[in-house]
């Protein structure tokens, strides 16, 4: 990859570091002076394979034997007991069926004796079930305990490799559709900077044949805040994914917009999102022209730091007016439309300064953490007409917004998390996709970090 790569108005900066370290001398002097050494990561791309080597599926129950019949469904190599030293891929660590927390061990040390032999770039995903105040204690120290292993193997794995997991609601099969499309999300490149963290799936999902190359063929989504930066990669991902994309910013930024519309062969709409009417003249654009709208993509932000204790009206209240105030008045402008009701997808573009907080975000930390406590209250009603509502809450990702961060301090914030690099915008946006598309018609009411597993705290 060049060091800048621009395709589809999209500017996504690559690392020079991680560059500089990947080859040659930037490799053996960060090795000779203990250096980080960030990987180079394997990213989605519609041919390469789903892993890059043989699956190891773990657990003696029927569960795990049901998800290993599923990955030899996707024509996967897979593996039910490790060979020693064969390389793999990936392993799946099935534990649908614990009863107490002693139960961790034999699947926990299987998966432990395998770490060694993962190729780089390789995944390890649980498959759990959730832990509820209704369970035994026994039985919800156990579900609990997979959280905490996950999140310690995922800072124990080198080389690009990641841990997740997905996590069954009562009564949900390991081996349901919405199970099967987060574990493939998870073993894919498209969660390449997403690490540690846990997919929910609610209901068992959509049982229509799933279409992997082109999950969004024939629907129509909106996409806010699309002329640059992060909205621009996920107009252009939904697109490949095969989407028609209606591509709105603000007229200031309309010769972006219009380039980005034109590449992924979608239309602008040029339009600010605080406008009480922004609801209704995206619904208008959507059905004039292309008779339904499926999917909006909640992306346009804005920042406008200061202490607290410096804070005034103006910053606090352009913040919330576009991050949260505008997503609420349109959201209720898409349920009250009838052309908003066959499975409809929403999803919301959080921070983790909404998780964790930052010094001197205050407004912006109140509007995006409004967003998830939004997005949790939304998803019954969207599951009312079969849809989910869902959202991304990204960590440092390489764009102009941080670009613009003081040197040091940017090269801090992109070193602090497990991967030791920041994000791309196609990061966020292949995770989007993913909440978008049909295959993962069972997640709903999720708040995914798209963070390398930043460690910012919480
Ligand atoms: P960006 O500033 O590069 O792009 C934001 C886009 O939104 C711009 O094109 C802007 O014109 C548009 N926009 C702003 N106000 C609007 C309005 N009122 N109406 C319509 N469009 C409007 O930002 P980005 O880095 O691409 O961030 C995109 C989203 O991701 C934001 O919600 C941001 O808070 C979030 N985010 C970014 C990062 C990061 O590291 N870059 C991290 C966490 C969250």
């Amino acid at each position: 990859m060049t060091s800048q790569h621009k395709s589809f108005g999209v500017r996504e900066q690559a690392d020079k570091y991680t560059e500089f370290v990947s080859r040659g001398f930037g490799k053996d002097l960060a090795k000779r002076l203990g250096l980080p050494q960030p990987a180079i990561l394997r990213r989605y791309s519609p041919q390469a394979p789903l892993v890059e080597g043989p699956i190891l599926v773990v657990g003696a129950g029927a569960g795990a034997d049901a998800v290993a019949t599923v990955l030899l469904g996707w024509h996967q190599d897979v593996r039910r007991h490790a060979t020693p030293k064969e390389k793999l891929g990936a392993i799946v660590v099935v534990l649908d069926e614990l009863e107490h927390p002693t139960g961790l061990s034999a699947p926990m040390l299987a998966v432990g004796s395998a770490l060694r032999d993962l190729n780089r770039n390789a995944r390890v995903v649980s498959i759990s079930r959730q832990a509820t105040t209704d369970d035994e204690p026994g039985i919800a120290a156990a579900r609990a305990g997979v959280d905490g292993i996950i999140r310690s193997v995922a800072k124990e794995l080198r080389a690009g490799a990641t841990a997740n997991g997905v996590v069954l609601a009562n009564g949900i099969a390991a081996d349901s559709p919405s199970v099967m499309s987060a574990l493939r999300f998870f073993l894919s490149g498209r969660s390449a900077f997403v690490d540690g963290q846990f997919l929910t799936a609610s209901s068992e999902g959509s049982t229509e044949a799933p279409d992997w190359e082109a999950p969004l063929k024939g629907s129509v989504a909106v996409v806010t805040g699309a002329a640059r930066g992060i909205g621009a990669a996920i107009a252009r991902t939904l697109a490949r994914d095969g989407a028609t994309v209606i591509a709105v910013d603000v007229p200031a930024a309309g010769d972006h917009l219009a380039a980005v519309a034109n590449q992924i062969h979608g239309t602008a709409l040029q339009l600010d999102i605080t406008h009480p009417q922004a609801g209704e003249r995206i619904l208008e654009h959507a059905i004039q022209r292309y008779g339904r709208l499926d999917i909006v993509v909640h992306n346009a932000g804005i920042t406008r730091d200061k202490l607290l204790a410096n804070m005034d009206a103006a910053r606090w209240d352009s913040v919330i007016a576009v991050n949260i105030d505008s997503q609420l008045r349109m959201n209720k402008a898409f349920l009250a439309s009838e052309h908003f009701t066959q499975n409809p997808r929403i999803v919301s573009v959080a921070s983790t300064s909404g998780i964790a907080g930052n010094r001197g975000q205050s407004n912006y930390a109140a509007s995006k953490a409004g967003v998830m406590g939004m997005v949790r209250s939304t998803a019954p009603l969207l599951a009312a007409r079969g849809g989910t509502v869902n959202a991304v809450a990204p960590g440092f990702i390489e764009t102009d917004m941080t670009a613009k961060i003081p040197f040091a301090t940017r090269e801090v914030a992109r070193r602090l998390n497990s991967l030791q690099q920041g994000g791309k915008p196609s990061d966020v946006a292949e995770t989007i996709a993913f909440f978008a598309s049909p295959n993962a018609a069972g997640v709903s009411a999720n708040i995914l970090r798209v963070c390398g597993q930043n460690l910012v705290g919480q």
